[in-house]
């Protein structure tokens, strides 16, 4: 692991992988034969190959703000030409259980109300509340992602299924809603279901990103594990759920989605 930036050496990083958690970010670091560490505003990009595509992966850190400095700096710096984010969310609609993937089609934020001069939730004088997500790029990773999730033994082993109760995992496609708060309580998540009955998951990123995404015209894409149901359990086993269950989840569905390009 080299520290940065000869000039000219460094190959055009096409995708950036951008995870929440350190655990994540380490399960990608360790498929990347070659990743050189870029530090801007911070965070460290590590610029490299995984599956033999250019990629840029980093640590967006936790909430929308963070989630968005890195996003502007993938596209300012970087260049790159697609983002996806990886990590986990707190499940919303009913049946969105602990060891489901949910794609999204859409992104909102949860936390933004400049009602009554802007329609609750929309972006102001953008336009938009709900982000569309790249329709090709999350096609793939849902594909990817029901292959994954047809045996999840294979990658986690039986111990850890058993542990996590994750018996017949679902991928499920639709809205996820991002905030900068981590929804643990039912008053909490039952208020987010009435305000938003068609959302599936709660984050602390992904809409934030996917606006940024929008202004820049650049393809945006978010997976997400179920680590809770952000209810008042959320809390429980969320670390170790998270680097034995989400965070290889996570780099196996990247590699699969990343083997299938050209
Ligand atoms: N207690 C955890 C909190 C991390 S914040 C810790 O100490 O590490 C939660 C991270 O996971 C965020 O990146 C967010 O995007 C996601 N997340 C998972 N479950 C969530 C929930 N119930 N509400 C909000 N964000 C959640």
């Amino acid at each position: 692991m080299a520290s940065l930036n000869e000039p000219g050496s460094e190959p055009t990083p096409v995708i950036a992988i951008v995870a929440a958690m350190h655990e994540e970010l380490s399960a990608v670091l360790a498929q990347m034969p070659d990743e050189r560490r870029t530090r801007i505003a911070g965070r460290d990009f590590w610029v490299g190959h995984l599956q033999g595509q250019p990629v840029v992966a980093v640590l967006s850190r936790i909430g929308k703000v963070a989630a968005a400095i890195t996003a502007t700096v993938l596209l300012e710096r970087f260049g790159v030409r697609a983002i996806v984010f990886t990590g986990v969310a707190g499940g919303l609609a009913p049946g969105v259980k602990v060891g489901d993937m949910v794609v999204a089609t859409r992104l909102l934020q949860h936390d933004l109300d400049a009602s009554p001069i802007f329609p609750k939730y929309e972006v102001p004088l953008s336009g938009h509340a709900r982000f569309a997500t790249d329709t090709a790029i999350s096609d793939a990773l849902a594909a990817a992602s029901v292959e994954l999730l047809r045996d999840p033994a294979a990658l986690l082993g039986h111990q850890v299924v058993e542990d996590f109760n994750l018996r017949a995992p679902r991928l499920h496609r639709g809205l996820i809603v991002s905030g900068d708060r981590f929804v643990s309580t039912a008053a909490e998540s039952d208020a987010l279901r009435r305000a938003l009955p068609d959302a599936l998951a709660v984050e602390m990123e992904g809409a934030a990103v996917a606006q940024v995404c929008h202004d820049y015209g650049v393809p945006f894409a978010a997976v997400r594990t179920i680590s809770d149901r952000a209810d008042d359990d959320a809390h429980r086993d969320f670390t170790r759920f998270v680097s034995v269950v989400a965070s290889r989840y996570s780099v196996a569905l990247v590699e699969r989605w990343l083997a299938t390009l050209p």
